[in-house]
């Protein structure tokens, strides 16, 4: 064994660690990648399926513990050519297990919640040896974590070995979704429940009081940083970019704070009375969208494809 090897990684000292959110994400240029890989630190690794493939350019997670891996959502698209997620998957566990020697490593396979966006690669992962893939129906999720009574608005952990995550279930954008945290990290993941862009409240009051939650939860862990799954706003506050756009040169950075955390729990009691959208800074949330709400915004959308559509042939 190289002395760089280890058989016992700490995750606990020092917790929560610092780690690099210096990425710049890759959209609209040539040589633009598929799947963009980012390292946070030598345990958690943020990847970002590009625009290029699908617009909605979701994020997703891998953490590494001492015994298994999770990998947090799987993306937009089915098609391992366009969107190679199980081998590069397989290549971040290979290059880490490298460093990290051990038999039997394990990968679970989970989702912040089960909209086709986060969930479309599950099947490239079907036939992978020592895996489980959770499914993505909401007693599925609860089952896997052991939830039991307490779903979907308790808490339970889950150990990858040495790192130990909580999860909470954190209903209101979608009927399975939860919020992890990572003591190691400080992160938050919180899917699409929180994140900068629009915040689809499906289910407004199970949205209000999962916000209440996470907050609490907020107050009495550390938390580093907020990261949801997606970027939809831009830089210049209160500003959102069209639904379908595949080029966002200025758009907003990924994490968001506590302080944003609790500003999004604010405005969902502000506006908990009203149906329709409401704009912040950071965000902009969707109470209970109605169809006029919808088709205005996939309007706004179509518009801009077809504009970018003109500007492309000129
Ligand atoms: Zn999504």
């Amino acid at each position: 064994m190289s002395p760089t090897t280890d058989r016992t990684i700490d995750f606990t000292t020092g917790a929560p660690v610092a780690g690099s959110l210096d990425v710049a994400w890759v959209h609209g240029a040539a040589g633009e990648p598929n799947l963009q890989v980012h390292h946070y630190d030598e345990h958690t690794v943020i990847l970002r399926q590009s625009k290029r493939v699908t617009y909605e350019a979701p994020f997703l997670f891998l953490l590494f513990g001492e015994e298994r891996a999770l990998l947090l959502d799987t993306g937009a698209t089915e098609d391992a050519e366009l969107f190679p997620l199980r081998a590069t998957v397989d290549r971040l566990i290979d290059q880490w297990l490298e460093r990290h020697p051990r038999e039997g490593y394990g990968l679970v396979v989970a989702h912040t919640h089960g909209h086709g966006d986060h969930v479309a690669a599950d099947a490239q992962f079907a036939d992978r040896p020592q895996t489980a893939v959770v499914a993505r129906e909401p007693e599925a999720v609860r089952d896997f974590f052991g939830f039991g009574d307490g779903w979907p608005t308790g808490a339970v952990t889950f150990d990858l070995g040495g790192r130990v995550l909580d999860i909470l279930g954190s209903p209101g954008h979608h009927a399975a979704a939860i919020t992890c945290y990572d003591p190691w990290t400080g992160i938050l993941f919180t899917g699409d429940t929180v994140y900068p862009g629009r915040l689809y409240a499906f289910d407004f009051p199970a949205f209000r009081a999962t916000l209440d939650r996470l907050v609490a939860f907020a107050e009495t862990n550390p938390v580093t940083h907020v990261l949801g799954c997606h970027v939809e706003m831009k830089r210049r506050r209160r500003r959102d970019y069209p639904i379908g756009a595949t080029y966002q040169p200025a758009e907003h950075r990924l994490e968001l704070t506590s302080a944003d955390l609790a500003a999004v729990r604010d405005a969902a009691h502000a506006v908990a009375g009203r149906k329709g959208i409401h704009r912040y800074d950071n965000f902009v949330i969707f109470n209970e969208p109605g169809k006029a709400d919808q088709l205005r915004l996939l309007a706004r959308g179509r518009l801009h494809q077809a504009l970018a559509k003109l500007t492309r042939r000129n």
